[in-house]
This record gives C-alpha cells, sequence and structure tokens, in this order.
C-alpha cells in the first residue's frame, strides 16, 4: 500500500469512527479562536474553553481586548500557563486586528503568520475551521499518529510533517481530517509509550511505528 493509499483508507475508517469532526475549542466569532488557539499552547482545550468566558465577560470584542492593558489580560489568562507571553501576544494580535483589518481576521494564510502569536498550526486551524479553506493542522497529536501510522518518516518538525501530509491527503480532508487524529490521539493512540492498538480501527493497515508490541506500559 502507498502513503496515499494508506492515508485514504485511515481516513476513511476515521470517518466512520468518528463522524464528527469539530474542533475543541469553543468560539463563536474568528477572533475568539485566534484568542483561544494561543492560550491553549502547553494548556488543555477544557481549561481554555473556561478561561474565556471570564476574558470576553471583561472584553467582549476585538476593540475592548485591543484597548486593554495587557497586565490585566495576563490576570485572567494565567490559568492557561505562560500567562505573560500569551497576554503580550493576545493584546498585540488583538491591536493589528483592529488597525490594519478593520476588526476582523484576514482569510488568507500569509496575513494570518504575520500576526503577533500566530504559527503555521494556528494559521490552518484558522483558514479550515473558520473559512473552510483546505488546512493540516500538526498539532502534537497529528505528529504522533502521522509517525506511527507511517504517514510521515520519523519527523517531529511541524513544518515538515504538514509538507509530507499535504503531499498524500485530500485538501478538502485536511481540515476534518486533523481534527479526528486529535479525538483519535485522545482515546486510543495515546501519547503513552503503549497506545490501545487492541481496539484500534486502524491496527491491521497500521504498521506501528515506534510502538512497542510487547512489554509494559510506559
Ligand atoms: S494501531 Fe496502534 S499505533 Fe496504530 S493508530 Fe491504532 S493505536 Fe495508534
Amino acid at each position: 500500500m502507498t502513503k496515499k493509499e494508506l492515508a485514504l483508507e485511515i481516513i476513511e475508517r476515521l470517518k466512520q469512527e468518528y463522524p464528527m469532526a469539530e474542533c475543541t475549542l469553543d468560539y463563536d466569532q474568528a477572533w475568539k479562536l485566534l484568542v483561544s488557539v494561543r492560550l491553549a499552547a502547553q494548556c488543555t482545550d477544557a481549561r481554555v474553553n473556561v478561561v474565556v468566558q471570564d476574558l470576553y465577560a471583561k472584553f467582549p470584542d476585538v476593540e475592548s481586548l485591543a484597548a486593554a492593558d495587557p497586565a490585566e489580560i495576563e490576570e485572567i489568562v494565567k490559568p492557561c500557563g505562560l500567562g505573560h507571553s500569551k497576554a503580550r501576544d493576545i493584546s498585540a494580535c488583538m491591536r493589528v486586528l483592529r488597525d490594519e483589518y478593520g476588526g476582523r481576521v484576514p482569510d488568507d494564510f500569509e496575513k494570518l503568520l504575520k500576526l503577533p502569536g500566530v504559527g503555521r498550526k494556528s494559521a490552518n486551524l484558522i483558514m479550515g475551521d473558520v473559512f473552510g479553506k483546505p488546512a493540516i493542522v500538526t498539532d502534537t497529536h497529528c505528529i504522533r499518529l502521522s509517525n506511527r501510522m507511517g504517514l510521515v518518516d520519523g519527523t517531529k518538525d511541524p513544518k515538515k510533517v504538514e509538507m509530507a501530509l499535504w503531499a498524500i491527503i485530500p485538501p478538502e480532508e485536511g481540515s476534518d481530517f486533523c481534527h479526528r487524529l486529535v479525538m483519535h490521539g485522545r482515546d486510543v493512540c495515546t501519547a503513552r509509550t503503549k497506545p490501545y492498538c487492541e481496539k484500534c480501527v486502524l491496527q491491521d493497515i497500521c504498521p506501528k511505528i515506534g510502538v512497542p508490541q510487547h512489554g509494559t506500559d510506559a
């Protein structure tokens, strides 16, 4: 089976397993997803979803958040960790949205990449989830699973993983596929040394690269 054939089979099986492919960060406006994805670094989505409620209660729109003192933002977002740098980036990002984009989030990958605190992973997430465009979101689950499944060849570099997946994943499938990798990574192909291969819908086609087939769990 070629990598492309393997990828297509995995896509189909994960669709059956996880019919709903959704972002687990709550948002109802594009700028809020930008805020949440910055807060989600080294933090759980569940915690981010709680913390942003306090943030938006005080700063309900781009203008108010852009005008806020970063120290006030930090005070609210510090339960997510890295409060100082996250508050600084969110403040700077909202000011760019206000000053250069009329308060709107640009639907252009390169423009998104230039926003403070926004890297390729976040820009892809916005392109896919907000604008419905092709996207490959290389978060920790995507990188771990792509390696174990043999879709990429032993690289942990997010950009290299992204480029390798672009070459084998149909563009229109990318965004949902990555959401399903997150779900599968949390439920079955977990970060522990020995994931739950015995109950995995991919076990007969997955090469399980780097996964010990015998021995004790980590
Ligand atoms: S078979 Fe094992 S290594 Fe492969 S995707 Fe499933 S849980 Fe992960």
